[in-house]
């Protein structure tokens, strides 16, 4: 079955425009240029995915993300004008799953959309809050990485991928897959990018991230996560 997307955007070429390109790829597209009307349509139809413009008359884009995410978890893909408003968007509170910045390329728009849908079917194992791997203890709901008690510094970045590790424990994952799924790209390549956040996490985890014993190497094939017994 078709996926639905909610695309909510004021500017009426825009808003066709990325309906058609994604129609073409085999979503069915429910269109709503303002937030109130964004909010109705969301309610009557259910979408797999809101594709949702910040700027808008009405509601805004962040009045309208607060409002389904109080009904909903359905993922949200903002769109923004500028850099600076990314901090808010992809703000903690605020609960959007990814954004695009303005001008964008629907190549990078539909692999964004394309990477996030795949992330809600594949979240693997669902975790406790609290997750012990040897003396360290990760804090998925606080996004916190503890060692013997200590709090270690880790980037968002790295925390994602261990929390992408810790939900598939034991499965071999490639660099690709991991960039895929943790960074949200839709193209091989940059697995250089993997390997240094797997350095800083080791360096985070491991007793002696040199001879790592919980996110292992795989040798050609990528890493996987081994739980201490
Ligand atoms: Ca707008």
């Amino acid at each position: 079955m078709a996926r639905t997307i909610l695309v909510v955007e004021d500017e009426p070429t825009l808003r066709e425009t990325l309906a058609e390109a994604l129609e073409a790829e085999g979503y069915q597209v429910v269109q709503a240029g303002d937030g109130r009307t964004a909010l109705a349509r969301f309610r009557a139809t259910h979408p797999d995915l809101v594709l949702l413009d910040l700027m808008l008359p009405e509601l805004s884009g962040l009045e309208v993300a607060r409002q389904i995410r109080t009904e909903s978890s359905v993922p949200i893909v903002m769109l923004t004008a500028r850099d600076a408003e990314v901090d808010k968007v992809v703000g903690l509170e605020l609960g959007a799953d990814d954004y695009v910045t303005k001008p964008f390329s629907l190549r990078e728009l539909s692999a964004r959309i394309r990477a996030v849908l795949r992330r809600g079917e594949s979240l693997g194992t669902p975790l406790p809050p609290l997750v012990e791997l040897g003396s360290v203890k990760v804090d998925l709901a606080g996004h916190r990485v503890l060692r013997d008690g200590t709090e270690v510094p880790v980037k968002p970045k790295v925390f994602e991928l261990l929390a992408f590790l810790l939900r598939h424990p034991g499965q071999v994952v490639s660099r690709d897959q991991l960039l895929e799924q943790v960074w949200g790209y839709d193209y091989p390549g940059e697995t250089r990018t993997v390997d240094v956040h797997v350095h800083w996490l080791r360096t985070a985890i491991e007793q002696a991230p040199n001879r790592p014993s919980i996110v292992q190497t795989v040798r050609g094939v990528g890493y996987v996560l081994r739980r201490p017994a």
